[in-house]
């Protein structure tokens, strides 16, 4: 490399738009060509905050790393020609995604990417990128590269593919999601024949890998226009998560989807009322199923299981069984009031909501929450002379004086009453 190629190692940079002049006039210095690409471009020309960085350069991978030696680089997705530069910042530090240019990859399997062929062409990058509107490279001397009508598809509100839509959905049939998962985050149309060629298409997104989809699909369902995309596209949906079918019914979508965007923008929220609605229809083990499709982590199934199974059954308004929901809800730090709002939304009414939240009220204030609340352990009840399984029996007994006989839970009254107990024994 020429003496040029020194790397000046800058002040911490200020600003995404600091690091990417500095990236772009290292690498340029070095005889590569780079650009800021793809969403980055998208999200400038929609003002929105830029939250990720997105640069192709000519530079192949360990090119990038011989460029920035003086800086972390790594090698999040060596596989696909990306590494990930870490500049300094103020506070903290900032992310690049730098991806060499690329052609398009084949999925012949529609999992994995047949080979990755790199490229000297940003024309040629630009051309196997999914849509128009991520189809733009911006340069700092060079302008805006849009070669297939990005802009005019933003102000217009239009989703469109790049090239034939045909080939471009069969080639990657995620896109199709992503397609759908644009639609609901930016409520933009999808174009005629970009809407035809992914529904001719869809079939192919029962080929795709469960970790793919994931990312989409559950940006999808947490995204402001969910309800109508889920609506107007559910058989797409329906393809790889046929525990969804059940949206074939109109009336069913008609009275269960508006109410998606009254839950909080959150995974394990968006997926348990989906997936108590399944349940509700079917009667299936549907939260772990449609976990287990999207290949969820075991913890967000979990909570997903236990909020839609709780959403749809009928918990008596009493002590005993409130407190237990309470206890089991904790676990994933969620309250009783997330299920009220699924059960209402859901349509699932409780005998007594009021005297449902009183009793809430009060196991809070008592700070009751499972034996661990007591105050006293199995500790103690050794001490007092109990045994094995009597002593596990002693401590529910206790629990259930203090949640339902209101006996004051402090440790001279609870040994008090054990002793009871041992005296039965
Ligand atoms: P986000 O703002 O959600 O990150 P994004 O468009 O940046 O959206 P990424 O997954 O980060 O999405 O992808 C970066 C760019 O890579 C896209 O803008 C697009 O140009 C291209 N791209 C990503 N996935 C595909 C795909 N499956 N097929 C074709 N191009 C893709
Ligand atoms: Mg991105």
């Amino acid at each position: 490399m020429s003496s040029n190629s020194e790397d000046l190692s800058p002040e911490p940079v200020k600003s995404y738009r600091d690091a990417a002049l500095y990236c772009i006039e290292r690498l340029e210095a070095n005889n590569f060509e780079a650009y800021v690409v793809g969403g980055t471009v998208r999200d400038i020309f929609l003002g929105r905050e830029i939250s990720d960085l997105d640069l192709a350069t000519s530079a192949l991978p360990e090119e990038v790393h011989l460029v920035f030696s003086a800086h972390k680089v790594l090698d999040t997705g060596i596989k696909h020609g990306t590494v990930t530069l870490i500049l300094p910042a103020a506070d903290s530090e900032l992310l690049l995604e730098i991806t060499t240019y690329r052609l398009e990859s084949t999925y012949s399997d529609a999992r994995h990417p047949d080979q990755v062929e790199f490229t000297n062409s940003i024309e040629e990058d630009l051309a196997r990128r999914d849509l128009t509107i991520n189809a733009m490279a911006c340069h700092p001397n060079r302008g805006i590269l849009d070669p297939y009508g990005g802009q005019q598809d933003l102000k217009a509100e239009i989703l469109r593919a790049v090239g034939k839509p045909r080939e471009r959905y069969q080639e990657d049939a995620l896109r199709i999601l992503r397609t759908l998962r644009f639609a609901a985050e930016l409520g933009f149309s999808i174009e005629e024949h970009t809407e035809q060629a992914l529904l001719a298409s869809c079939e192919r997104l029962a080929l795709v890998a469960a970790e793919r989809l994931n990312v989409e699909f559950l940006r999808l369902i947490t995204a402001a226009h969910s309800p109508r995309i889920m609506d107007k596209y559910w058989s797409v949906i329906a393809v790889f998560l046929p525990e969804l079918s059940i949206l074939a019914d109109s009336d069913v979508r008609k009275s269960y989807l508006p109410q998606l965007n009254q839950l909080p923008a959150q995974v394990a929220d968006r997926l348990a009322y989906l997936s108590a609605l399944a349940l509700l229809y079917r009667s299936a083990d549907a939260a772990a199923t449609i976990c287990k499709r999207l290949k969820c982590s075991k913890s967000l199934t979990k909570e997903v299981s236990c909020l839609s199974e709780y959403a749809v059954r009928a918990i008596p308004v009493n002590k005993l069984s409130v407190d237990e929901a309470r206890q089991h809800l904790s676990r994933f730090e969620r309250s009783l009031e997330d299920l009220l709002l699924l059960k209402t939304l859901l349509g699932q009414s409780l005998e007594d909501i009021e005297e449902f939240r009183k009793i809430d009220q009060e196991l809070s204030a008592a700070n009751l929450n499972g034996l661990r609340s007591l105050d006293i352990d199995g500790q103690d009840l050794i001490a007092l002379g109990f045994e094995g399984e009597a002593i596990g029996a002693a401590l529910d007994n206790l629990y259930k004086a203090v949640l339902c006989e209101n006996l004051p839970n402090d440790k001279a009254t609870l040994l008090e009453r054990a002793n009871t107990y041992l005296h039965r024994i």
